[in-house]
């Protein structure tokens, strides 16, 4: 199957809700770093949309979702593919339902987020664990893992070096991601929550933290398609729109940190006899199947296999290789040293 590549950020506030910067100017950022995509997800709101951001602009896509949380400020919740977004009164458990029964596809944002050090940023975990109609999951996300490294000491370093300090997504993250994924797809994804705030730096000066052209560079999220799309002709942009929300719900990506070097043209695959199931495909074992994980570029990795969350293979030589025997929920990850850079969906064998 011939696939096409389209690499994005997720997770971007706007002047909509309260990042600092306008969509125009984003979208720019996002154009300049050669995006294909961006999804937007203003607190409570699709102005974006609502306005007509939405659609190409040059390269670059803008999607438009939403952030949503409850009455308590706690289960954020990354919605897309709706019209309307819903009131904070509604409990986290119904408006992950709400968004299904509209069609909508949402992600438990930062789910196990801790902030214990910052009285000012208190955090905003996932608590709703009563339901199961979310498509996924954001396992990496940038703002939460910067925030959370943030000491006294570090400080100075982490503001000015923003993308330094990004090592790996919560264990208890990946773990609840591994344990879930047994019993059905949970797709994951990557975000960066840019908000570019700005922020008074030891009474000196005002500095933007994170800003959107800094965080383009973080952590990607990378949807295969079966399409290729003409970003000049602006009627497609409703199709490459469905069809990018419709490969995340079919967990058809990965997501990887970009400061440690460029993740396209990664793939995990497994070949059964002469069928390729790629991330997010299931399928019923027959005797045995072949994993395939081929790594871009030539730096020194460490490439693992991890079925129902533990280890199953690995190899420091570059692509990966192993014959499987049993069902699981497998997925691939790379490392750079102690780094984490790319994380595959499972794919699920029954
Ligand atoms: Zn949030
Ligand atoms: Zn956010």
């Amino acid at each position: 199957m011939n696939m096409f590549e389209y690499t994005g950020s997720v997770h971007i506030h706007s002047v909509f809700s309260d990042g600092s910067g306008e969509v125009t100017e984003i979208v720019r950022f996002a154009r300049e770093l050669g995006l294909d995509f961006i999804m937007l997800t203003d607190h409570n709101t699709l102005r974006a949309k609502e306005e007509g951001f939405e659609g190409f602009h040059g390269n670059t896509a803008l999607i438009v979702g939403c952030e949503i949380n409850d009455k308590e400020n706690c289960n954020h919740y990354l919605a897309f593919g709706v019209d309307k977004t819903i009131s904070t009164r509604v409990p986290a458990k119904d408006y992950v339902r709400m968004i299904k029964e509209a069609g909508g596809i949402g992600f438990l944002a930062h789910p196990h987020e801790k902030r214990s050090s910052h009285k000012e940023y208190p955090p905003y975990p996932w608590t709703e664990w009563e339901t199961d109609d979310f498509t996924g999951m954001e396992i990496w996300n940038h703002m939460s893992e910067w925030m959370e490294n943030l000491t006294e000491e570090n400080k100075y370093h982490s503001f000015v070096h923003p993308l330094k300090s990004i090592k790996m997504p919560p264990q208890e993250t990946l773990e609840t991601w591994d344990r879930l994924s047994q019993n059905r797809r949970v797709v994951g994804i990557g975000g960066v929550d840019a908000h570019a705030h700005k922020v008074n730096l030891l009474g000196l000066m005002e500095v933007e933290v994170f800003p959107y052209k800094v965080l383009f560079k973080s952590i990607r999220t990378h949807i295969l398609l079966n399409e290729n799309y003409d970003f000049s002709i602006s009627e497609q942009y409703p199709r490459f729109r469905d069809a990018i929300l419709n490969a995340l719900k079919n967990g058809r990506t990965f997501f990887a940190n970009h400061y440690l070097g460029d993740a396209e043209g990664f793939r995990f695959a497994m070949v059964s006899g002469t069928t390729v199931y790629y991330m997010g495909d299931e399928f019923r074992l027959e005797k045995e199947a072949e994993i395939k994980v081929s790594v871009p570029g030539s730096a020194k990795n460490m490439v693992r296999v991890l079925r129902n969350g533990v280890l199953f293979a690995s190899s420091e030589e570059g692509d990966l290789s192993a014959v499987i025997t049993r069902p699981g929920a497998y997925r691939a990850e790379v490392l750079r040293g102690n780094r984490g850079w790319i994380f595959s969906n499972h794919i699920r064998v029954l």
